[in-house]
C-alpha cells in the first residue's frame, strides 16, 4: 500500500468534519502581542502565566554568560551534564522542600520516565480521564496495568484502589489542561493514606501560578508532599523557557537516574536553557504581584463573562475553556475572535472528548484589564450565533 493510499481519506475526512491540524505560524517575537497570518493579535493561547517568556533580562543574562552553550553534547551520565544543571536542580529542589529534582528536556518525557521507571509488571497505574496526553503515553511505555477513573470521581479512584493488584500509583494532572479544574488532592492524599498506594501529580500548569508563592497545587491547599510522591513541571509554561523536571524524594530521584529510559538514552538539555531557567525561577520567586495580577484578570473575566449569560467551566486558574460542543463552531468562533483581534485557538476532539469542541483561553500577568475588556466584548457579540 501506498502511504499517500493510508492518509488521504483520513486527512480529507478530518478536513471535511473541521478536525484537520494547521499550523499558526508566528512571525514576531512570541508573547501576549503576536503577529500571526499578517495579522497582530492580543494572544490568550500561550501557557507563559507570568509572561515571562517576553522578560528581556532572561535573554540579556543567557547571551552575556560565556558558559551557557546552546549544546550539551551528550546525555546527563555521559558527559552533558554542566554545573548549570545542577545548580538549576539545587536551587529548584530548595524552592520546592524536596531531597531531589531532576532535569528533563520536556515535560512529555518526564511523564513518559516516572511510570516507565518506577512501575513494574504486576502493578497497578490509576489515572484520571482527563490526564494529559504524555502521562497517558507514559502509561503505555510502563509494564503496570493501566485503569482509570471518571474525572475527579474520588468513589471511583476508591473502588480502583480496592481492586489494584501489585503497588499502585495514582496518576493525575494537578491542574487538568484543557479543563482548567484542579484534582482534588487533600481527598487523593487520604486515599493514596489509606491504601498505601504512590503518587505522580503533573504540575505542568500550577508550579508557578497556584499557591501563595507559586509552590502549586500542594501549596494551594496547603498539603505536603511525602516520600511516595512525585511532582513533574515544566520550564515552558509559568517559567517562560523551556526544559522540565520532577520533584521528589532522594530514593525516588535515583531510581529514575538507574531506570528511566526517556532520561538516559538522550542528548541533556543545553546548559543555556538550564541557565535561563535559574533566571526565570528566581523571577517566579518575586512574581508574587504578578500573580496577584493574574488573579484579578481571572475573577474579572469570570464575574463578566457569566453576566453576558457564557457558559463557565469549574476553574479557578488561568485556564477558561468556553465550551462548545461541536468542532464546527468552536472553529467559527475562532476565527471571528481572529477578526476581531484575538487568538484563541479552538481545541477539538480527540484533544477532548467528542462533544466538546471548546475554546481555549488562556491568561498572562502581561496581560491588562482591557485587554481581557475587548476580549468580552467580543465574545458578547458572538454569543447570539451559538445555537
Ligand atoms: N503535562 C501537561 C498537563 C501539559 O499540558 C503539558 C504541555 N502541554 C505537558 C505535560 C508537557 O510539557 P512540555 O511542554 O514541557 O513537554
Amino acid at each position: 500500500m501506498r502511504l499517500r493510499d493510508r492518509f488521504e481519506p483520513l486527512l480529507q475526512q478530518r478536513k471535511q468534519a473541521e478536525l484537520f491540524r494547521r499550523v499558526p505560524l508566528v512571525t514576531s517575537p512570541i508573547g501576549t502581542r503576536i503577529q500571526l497570518n499578517g495579522k497582530t493579535l492580543v494572544n490568550f493561547a500561550a501557557n507563559d502565566y507570568l509572561g515571562l517568556s517576553e522578560d528581556p533580562d532572561i535573554r540579556r543574562q543567557v547571551c552575556a554568560a560565556d558558559d551557557a552553550t546552546f549544546g550539551s553534547g551528550a546525555a546527563h551520565l555521559i558527559s552533558g551534564h554542566h554545573l548549570h544543571h545542577h545548580l538549576l536542580e539545587d536551587e529548584l529542589s530548595d524552592w520546592l522542600g524536596v531531597e531531589r529534582v531532576l532535569l528533563f528536556s520536556t515535560g512529555y518525557m518526564a511523564n513518559m520516565a516516572v511510570q516507565q521507571a518506577l512501575m513494574q509488571r504486576g502493578d497497578t497505574l490509576i489515572h484520571d480521564k482527563l490526564n494529559h496526553a504524555s502521562l497517558l503515553d507514559g502509561a503505555r511505555l510502563s509494564e503496570a496495568e493501566l485503569k482509570r477513573y471518571p474525572h475527579r470521581n474520588m468513589a471511583m479512584l476508591e473502588k480502583r484502589l480496592r481492586a489494584a493488584e501489585g503497588q499502585a500509583m495514582i496518576v493525575t494532572d494537578g491542574v487538568f489542561s484543557m479543563d482548567g479544574d484542579m484534582a482534588p488532592l487533600p481527598d487523593i492524599l487520604e486515599l493514596k493514606e489509606k491504601h498505601d498506594a504512590w503518587l505522580l501529580v503533573d504540575e505542568a500548569h500550577a508550579f508557578g501560578v497556584l499557591g501563595e508563592h507559586g509552590r502549586g497545587s500542594f501549596e494551594h491547599f496547603g498539603l505536603q508532599a511525602d516520600d511516595d510522591t512525585l511532582r513533574v513541571g515544566t520550564l515552558g509554561k509559568a517559567f517562560g523557557v523551556f526544559g522540565a523536571f520532577v520533584a521528589g524524594s532522594q530514593i525516588a530521584i535515583d531510581a529514575l537516574i538507574n531506570l528511566a529510559r526517556p532520561w538516559i538514552y538522550t542528548t541533556a538539555l543545553p546548559p543555556a536553557n538550564a541557565l535561563a531557567a535559574r533566571i526565570a525561577l528566581k523571577k517566579v520567586q518575586q512574581a508574587d504581584a504578578a500573580r496577584a495580577h493574574l488573579r484579578a484578570l481571572i475573577q474579572h473575566f469570570r464575574a463578566e463573562a457569566e453576566s453576558l449569560g457564557l457558559t463557565l467551566w469549574e476553574s479557578e486558574t488561568p485556564i477558561q475553556p468556553l465550551i462548545l460542543g461541536d468542532a464546527a463552531t468552536a472553529v467559527a468562533w475562532s476565527r471571528a475572535l481572529f477578526e476581531q483581534g484575538f487568538h484563541v485557538p479552538a481545541i477539538r476532539p480527540p484533544t477532548v472528548p467528542k462533544g466538546s469542541a471548546r475554546l481555549r483561553i488562556t491568561f498572562s500577568a502581561c496581560h491588562t484589564l482591557e485587554d481581557v475588556a475587548r476580549l468580552l466584548e467580543a465574545l458578547a457579540a458572538l454569543y447570539p450565533c451559538k445555537s
